[in-house]
C-alpha cells in the first residue's frame, strides 16, 4: 500500500508527551510534518523523568529467560525481592503472564533478543542529531556502567545473558570485588565481582532532557498542549477527532505515545495490547558522604544506583499494580535499604521520592508501527525498562514510517498485531470507558 499522501504539511497529533512522543515530535518536524503534542501533564512527568537515566545499549536480554517459571514464585513470597505482586490484581494478570512464560522459550528468547538488538545498537546514533539540536548533549554522560554481583562466580553464573550479549556486539569487561571497588570505591566488602559496560551511558537528568526537548520542539513550532484525551472520534477510516478536557481536536495522523496509560486509548481505536504496568521507584539522596563516579546496578537486588545531576538516585523495584493504583512507599524503602548495604559509606539524606509505572509488553519488545486496522493511527509504546533507552530510535522509525519510507530495520518484531488476531480488536473498538490517568 503507497502511503504517499503522508508526505510533508500533514498533521499529526502525538498523545504524551513523555521521551517517545517527545523524540517522536522532534524527527516528525524533521520530516516537515506539522506537530501537536497533547499531554495532561508537563513533558516528562511520566516514567521518562523519574527512571534511572540509563541508555541501556546492552540491555539485550529479555525479562522472560528460561527458567523464569521457577524462579518467579519463589521470588514473589519474598516481601524483601525486587518483584511483588499487589495479590488483587493477579487475576487481571494471569494472562499477560501466561505470554510472558511463553516466550521464555531458548528459541524465542534469541528471536526477541535480536529485534532488541536491532533497536538497541541504533540508540547513540538516534539520539545524537536531536541531542545536538536541543544543545542537550551535556547531560549525557559517558562513564560506563558496572553491573555488580555478590557472588565471587556472578559473572559465570549469568553466562548465558553475557553470551547472549556478546554474540550481539555488546563490548563488555569482567572485574574482580577489588577491580570493581577501584572503578567504583563506594560499593563495600559485599561486592565480589562485576562486569563493566564501557558503551552504556546514561542522562544525568532526564526529565530536563525532555523538557529541553519540548522546548526545542515548540521553539520550532510544534504545539504542546496540556490536555488530557479523554475520547476519538471513530469512523469507519479511523479517528478523526480527539477529545480532551479542552475540547476537541480534529486529527490527521495520531500517535499514541501515551507509557503505561496507552491501553486504555489503544482499546479505543480498536486494538488490544496485552500490556503490565509494573510500578519503579526512586528515591533521591542529597548530601551523601561519598559520591558514586558511574551508575551501578545490583545483579543481587535488582535496583540501580545513578549519579544525577545534584542527587544520586536509587531505583528499582517491579511492583505488579493497577497504573492507577496509589504508591507504597515501603517498596522505596525496600530499595534504599539495599543501596546501603551495598554503600556503607553513602550516608545522604532523603530528598524526594517517587513512583511511575513502566508499560511492559509479555515479549519485552515494544509496539511500534502503523495500526492494523487505520492507516493514519501510529503506535509508539510499551518499551518496559527501556523507554529512555529507545525514545529516539522509536521516533525515528515512526517519522519514517509517516514520511513513507523503507524502514531502515524489518518492522515485524514490533507489529502492534503481533499478539492477536487483528479481527479481535476491531471487535471491541470502543469509546473510551473509564481512562485509568490523572492529567
Ligand atoms: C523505576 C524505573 C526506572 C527506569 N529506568 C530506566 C532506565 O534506566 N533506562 C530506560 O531506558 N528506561 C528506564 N525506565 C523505563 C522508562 O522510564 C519508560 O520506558 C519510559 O519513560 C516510557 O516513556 P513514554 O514516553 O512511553 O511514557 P511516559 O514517560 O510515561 O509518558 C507518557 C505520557 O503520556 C501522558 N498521557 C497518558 N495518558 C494520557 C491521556 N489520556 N491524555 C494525555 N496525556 C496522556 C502522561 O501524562 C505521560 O506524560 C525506568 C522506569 C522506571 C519506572
Amino acid at each position: 500500500m503507497s502511503h504517499a499522501t503522508d508526505r510533508v504539511g500533514d498533521s499529526v497529533h502525538i498523545i504524551g508527551a513523555g521521551i517517545v512522543g517527545m523524540c517522536t515530535a522532534l524527527y516528525l518536524q524533521r520530516e516537515g510534518f506539522e506537530v501537536t503534542v497533547l499531554d495532561g501533564r508537563g513533558p516528562g512527568e511520566g516514567a521518562s523523568g523519574g527512571n534511572a537515566g540509563s541508555l541501556g545499549i546492552a540491555s539485550i536480554p529479555p525479562a522472560s529467560l528460561p527458567g523464569v517459571i521457577r524462579r518467579v514464585p519463589r521470588m514473589l513470597l519474598d516481601p524483601q525481592a525486587p518483584l511483588i505482586i499487589r495479590w488483587r490484581e493477579l487475576p487481571r494478570l494471569l494472562p499477560w503472564f501466561a505470554r510472558f512464560v511463553r516466550n521464555a522459550t531458548p528459541s524465542r528468547v534469541e528471536r526477541i533478543a535480536d529485534a532488541r538488538a536491532r533497536l538497541l545498537e541504533r540508540v547513540h546514533d538516534a539520539y545524537a542529531p536531536l541531542l545536538e539540536d536541543a544543545g542537550a548533549g551535556d547531560l549525557v554522560r559517558r562513564t560506563g556502567k558496572v553491573i555488580a554481583f555478590e557472588h565471587a562466580d556472578g559473572p559465570a553464573r549469568n553466562r548465558y545473558t553475557m553470551e547472549m550479549r556478546r554474540r550481539r556486539g555488546v563490548r563488555m569487561e569482567v572485574l574482580d570485588g577489588d577491580a570493581v571497588r577501584r572503578m567504583e570505591p563506594a560499593l563495600g566488602p559485599l561486592v565480589r565481582a562485576g562486569v563493566y559496560f564501557p558503551d552504556v551511558h546514561y542522562v544525568a537528568d532526564p526529565l530536563r532532557l525532555v523538557q529541553t526537548f519540548a522546548e526545542r520542539f515548540q521553539r520550532l513550532g510544534g504545539r504542546l498542549l496540556k490536555e488530557t484525551v479523554t475520547g476519538v472520534e471513530m469512523e469507519a477510516a479511523g479517528p478523526q477527532a480527539i477529545l480532551t478536557t479542552a475540547g476537541r481536536h480534529t486529527v490527521g495522523r495520531l500517535v499514541l505515545a501515551a507509557g503505561p496509560w496507552s491501553r486504555p486509548l489503544a482499546r479505543m481505536v480498536g486494538y488490544r495490547v496485552p500490556m503490565a504496568t509494573p510500578f519503579g521507584y526512586h528515591t533521591m539522596l542529597v548530601d551523601t558522604k561519598v559520591r558514586p563516579r558511574l551508575p551501578v546496578m545490583s545483579d543481587d537486588r535488582n535496583i540501580a544506583v545513578t549519579p544525577m545531576d545534584g542527587a544520586v538516585r536509587i531505583t528499582g523495584i517491579a511492583e505488579f499494580a493497577a497504573v492507577d493504583a496509589p504508591a507504597d512507599w515501603r517498596r522505596a524503602d525496600i530499595a534504599l535499604g539495599h543501596v546501603r548495604a551495598l554503600m556503607p559509606d553513602l550516608g545522604g539524606t532523603v530528598a524526594s521520592r517517587w513512583q511511575g509505572a513502566r508499560p511492559s509488553t509479555p515479549d519485552s519488545l515494544p509496539v511500534i508501527g502503523r495500526s492494523p486496522h487505520f492507516s493514519n493511527v501510529f503506535f509508539a509504546f510499551g518499551h518496559d525498562s527501556l523507554g529512555l533507552t529507545m525514545g529516539a530510535v522509536t521516533g525515528r522509525l515512526i517519522a519514517a514510517e509517516l514520511a513513507g519510507r523503507a524502514p531502515e530495520i524489518d518492522m515485524a518484531p514490533y507489529r502492534p498485531d503481533r499478539f492477536d488476531p487483528a479481527w479481535l480488536g476491531l471487535l471491541t473498538c470502543t469509546r473510551p470507558g473509564n481512562m485509568p490517568y490523572r492529567g
